[in-house]
């Protein structure tokens, strides 16, 4: 979809940091960083949210979520990572183009994530993606 962020973000037409990628999956840092090293897993081709997917889709999405989640986990060393998806405008999605975040947690935190979130400079973005990409397997 022409006017789609992230449908851009896949096509190379807006920059993103990028982490990692496959055949179906793009995954990438959020330029809101809830905490420092939050990426977005994003399936490439256009699915507004987790009902369209097809079963291939949904495995390709889970696996790659799984893959990056070791890879922060051994950079930041956080005690946790939040794993989540808003489906529908309702559940508070912005972008409705299919993807999960993952957020690493630390002490503090508390159970609820706060809004808004800090949009931290390229470089910043740019450190903390060459920490996990550095930990996973290149396509
Ligand atoms: P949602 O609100 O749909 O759950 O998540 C959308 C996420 O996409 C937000 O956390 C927002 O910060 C992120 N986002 C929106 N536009 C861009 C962009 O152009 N680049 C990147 N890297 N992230 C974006
Ligand atoms: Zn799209």
């Amino acid at each position: 979809m022409a006017d789609c962020v992230f449908c851009r973000i896949v096509a190379g037409q807006i920059p993103s940091t990028w982490v990692y990628e496959d055949e179906l999956t793009l995954a990438f840092m959020d330029i809101g960083q809830v905490n420092p090293g939050h990426v977005l897993v994003a399936l490439k081709p256009h699915a507004e949210n987790l009902y369209q997917l097809d079963d291939a889709q949904a495995a390709a999405v889970q696996r790659t979520a799984a893959r990056v989640a070791r890879a922060i986990r051994d950079a930041f060393q956080p005690l946790g990572l939040s794993v989540y998806q808003a489906n529908g405008k309702a559940a508070g999605q912005t972008v409705f183009h299919y993807h999960v975040h993952l957020v690493p947690r630390h002490e503090g935190d508390g159970m609820a994530l706060s809004w808004p979130v800090k949009n931290p400079p390229r470089d910043e973005l740019e450190k903390h993606a060459a920490k996990i990409r550095e930990r996973l397997p290149r396509a």
